[in-house]
Order: C-alpha cells, then structure tokens, then sequence
C-alpha cells in the first residue's frame, strides 16, 4: 500500500450525483440498508475507470496501463477483477455494540466518492476486510449527514468526505491510503513481509492482518522482485570472473540493473512499497552477494540514483 493522492471531493463523477443515484441513497436511508445500492451506480465504468488511473496516481486510465489494489498492490486485471470497495462497509460492520446490537454498516456512504477504493478480492473478501471496519472513537451518526427538505432527499456530501469530520473523528484503524501514509505505520524485512511500524504500530499491524497484506503468494511475488535483481547480478558476476565480461561492460550492467531497480519506486509499478523499502535498504539486500562487487554494484547504484530527474 502506498499513499495515494487524494480525490476531489468536491468532483465526485456524475454518475455518483444522478437523480437515480439519490433517489438510492434515500432508499438506503430510509431502510437502514447498504445492500439497496445497485450495479449501475458505483461500479459503473465511469467510477472504475478514473478509480483504476488513480491507483497508478493517473488521473486518466490509457491503454496499456495496469490498474493496482489499492491495499495490496497487485496489478489485478490479468489474473482477477479489481472492485469497487467501500472503506467504510456500507451493508454491514462486524461490530456488536454494549446493547449487543449489529452494527448496521455506513448505508448513508454507499454512494460517497470519498468512500471508494479500488481492491482484489484477496483484500476485500470474507477472509480478509469483508465488513471489519474498527475504530478508536464513537461511530458517526448517521442522520446528521442527510437532510430531507420538501421530502427530496438532499445529502450534505460535506459530512460524508472520509478525510472530514466527523468521519474524521471516529478514529479508524484501518490504513487508508489516501489519508494516510502507509510507510509511516508498515515495514517490510528481508522477506518481504509486513509488520506494524513507527508511532502507532497498532494502526499497520492491524492494517496488515485485516487486509491479509502478509498472505504467502503476495510475499512471494514480493521477495521474487528482488530474487530476480539478485539473479541478474550473480550472473553479471559470474560473467566477469570468467572474463566474458569486462569491466566497462560490467559497470554498465550493474547500472542498467540499477536503474531497473530504481523504476521499481514509482507508484504506477506493482508493490511499490516494496519496490521503495528494496532503494532505501539496498545495502542490506546487496550484502548477500560477494563483497568485491557489493562495493562495485553500490558506486553504479549511487551513480544512477544522483542522475535521475527531480520527482
Ligand atoms: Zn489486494
């Protein structure tokens, strides 16, 4: 998961805003029902479309471009469908109150742009969020967010942002990647596998149980990033020692394979997180190759990284 920029709140597309759409949201209301909403309103393609270009931080979808989870970055589209997600559960939250009454889910948002994410159903099925949704606070009241004038519904959108309050103030634990920066609260170790970090630890260790973000062919595929870096070292290596190789030819691999390595922290490439915790410790990674060449594979490394373009 890695931070995304936030969307304009005040733009959600149309088809979230259209008489139907309302005409749902005071049919959720007044049924107390997140399960009223249906398919022709937030997974429509003009929804998924600008949702898909925002999880690569694009603002419009192009071809060839491929769409990631928002939660844990898998570059779906070949293998699953990424879905629309609300993050805050709209039908349901796993929650029993004191009077052990359910918690009857965020109904009021299921149409809300600032409520939808794009996720796989790895991280947004029953055995991973499904309808968990926990926070620190008191859950916010669902009718001070919608007024009924001249029996027309009208949703005061400025109570429902998920950045605002008083969703705000609930204090919810799960990550959001666009208000929050998830390299704050994860980190990775050499295995690729997550766990709960910085200042509130609670928030990413929470995050990456409920999201299942360490399950074993998502760590797999992230450790492989790196197998495949080493690969192509070793192989340089072995090159040089046998003298197929010389030593022009070997800098200029080992800057290739540098650069590649550096690509790997840009937001529109699978595991970025990943990709930008392998940059930041790659002295760590290279020290398991041979020590002559950890200090040859660094210079080229450092060289590269001083010629990029500003970000
Ligand atoms: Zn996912």
């Amino acid at each position: 998961m890695i931070h995304l920029p936030l969307k304009d709140k005040t733009a959600p597309p149309n088809r979230l805003s259209v008489v139907g759409a309302l005409r749902q949201i005071k049919k959720a209301v007044s049924k107390v029902d997140g399960e009223v909403y249906n398919h022709s309103y937030y997974p429509h393609n003009l929804v998924t479309d600008l949702l898909r270009a925002y999880s690569i931080h694009k603002r419009v979808l192009e071809d060839g471009d491929q769409p990631k989870c928002n939660y844990c970055e898998s570059q779906g589209e070949k293998l699953v469908t990424l879905q629309v997600e609300h993050y805050r559960p709209k039908a349901k939250v796993e929650a029993i109150d004191n009077a052990g009454i359910e918690h009857p889910g965020y109904y009021w948002l299921g149409l809300e742009w600032t409520n939808l994410l794009l996720s796989c159903p790895k991280c947004n099925g029953k055995s991973a969020k499904g309808n968990r949704f926990p926070i620190r606070g008191v859950r916010a009241n669902p009718l001070q967010p919608v007024a009924t004038v001249d029996r027309v519904l009208s949703l005061d959108r400025s109570a429902c942002y998920a950045d605002d309050n008083p969703l705000l103030a609930e204090g919810a634990i799960l990550l959001n990647p666009e208000i929050d920066h998830p390299e704050n609260f994860l980190i990775f170790d050499n295995q690729a596998s997550l766990s709960g970090y910085g200042e509130d630890p609670e928030r990413g260790e929470l995050s990456k149980d409920i999201y299942n973000l360490n399950r074993g062919p998502l760590r797999v595929d992230r450790i492989k990033i790196w197998i495949k870096f080493k690969k192509q070292i070793v192989e340089t290596i072995a090159g040089h020692q046998l003298d197929r190789i010389n030593e022009d030819a070997l800098h200029f691999i080992f800057r290739k394979i540098s650069q590649d390595v550096i690509d790997r922290k840009s937001p529109a490439e699978e595991f970025t997180l990943f990709g930008r915790y392998l940059n930041d410790n790659i002295g760590l990674f290279i020290s398991e190759i041979d020590v002559y060449y950890q200090d040859r594979f660094l210079r080229a490394y450092q060289e590269v990284l001083a010629e990029q373009p500003a970000p």
